[in-house]
């Protein structure tokens, strides 16, 4: 049986892109019988708000989506991510990172990195280098880090992966796509890759649609996936829906919000077919 997945961040009111993607997996559930779950996405205490989970509820109501009760609350997820990242650091996957933020940004622009999909930077691999003395002895002293992937020493671990996508197919995976990117951030024990994993794991998702903007995370999540012994799910990429200015949609570009539309009299149906459902 399918089971397909919406996972948003409270971060603000839901936009016509997070209806797109909602719609998008909860028909791929209904059309083939399956399961549709929801998940808030509510790691970074200091960017969420409550009002905003409830509004999550509201506008997916609103659009006449229906989730199964069991609603996983990232925030209530700490200790079982905490886990994986012991895990990860007893495997040797992991190294502490002791950048700060303008340290990054400084010796990219030095390095004159150009931007990958993304739009950020890999990061350079610095505190890879830093022996084991110097690393225990700053975790000693309270040097504030993150924890980072070692992308090649988990490749070594994992050989080669492949990941099934059912728009764009096989695809294999390239574990330096993102670079070292963060598993655990120096303010919050997590990171998105790690909790979403875990997440669909714990949830049982079957099907990972969203848009085609975190295709390359997948292969991040497929390495862990692996070096965490996780089921392996199939994924839809779907495109992103842009607005009438050729724009994607987002708190950024000041797109309308759901509510907005809805409080102007836009009602659900046309909402639903100007997208395709
Ligand atoms: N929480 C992520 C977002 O709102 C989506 C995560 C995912 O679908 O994997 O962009
Ligand atoms: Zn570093």
């Amino acid at each position: 049986m399918v089971i397909t997945r919406f996972a948003p961040s409270p971060t603000g009111r839901l936009h016509m892109g997070h209806a797109y993607s909602a719609l998008f997996a909860s028909s791929l559930a209904a059309d083939e019988g399956g399961k549709f779950l929801l998940r808030i996405e509510d790691i970074d205490t200091s960017r969420c708000r409550e009002e905003y989970t409830e509004g999550i509820y509201e506008d997916l109501e609103w659009l006449g989506i229906r989730w199964k009760s069991d609603v996983l609350i990232q925030s209530n997820r700490f200790d079982a991510y905490r886990k994986s990242i012991n895990l990860l650091r007893e495997m040797g996957v992991l190294y502490p990172c002791f950048c700060s933020r303008k340290k990054i940004e400084a010796e990219q622009s030095d390095a004159g990195l150009a931007p990958h999909g993304s739009g950020l930077p890999k990061y350079s691999g610095h505190c890879r280098k830093i022996g084991s003395k110097t690393r225990r002895d700053r975790i000693a002293q309270g040097d504030p880090h993150s924890w980072r992937l070692d992308c090649s020493a988990a490749f070594s671990i994992t050989g080669k992966l492949m990941w099934f996508d059912r728009l764009a197919g096989e695809i294999i995976v390239d574990p330096s796509i993102l670079g070292d990117v963060i598993i655990s951030r120096k303010d919050i024990a997590t990171s998105y890759h790690l909790a979403v994993t875990l997440d669909d794991a714990e949830q049982g998702v079957t099907l990972i649609s969203r848009g085609q903007d975190l295709m390359e995370s997948t292969h991040v999540h497929r390495l862990l996936q692996c070096l965490l012994q996780l089921p392996v799910p199939h994924w839809y990429h779907h495109e992103l829906i842009k607005d009438e200015e050729g724009r994607r949609f987002s708190k950024r570009a000041g797109s309308l919000t759901l509510k907005e539309m809805r409080d102007s009299g836009i009602r659900p149906e046309d909402l639903r077919k100007e997208l395709g459902f």
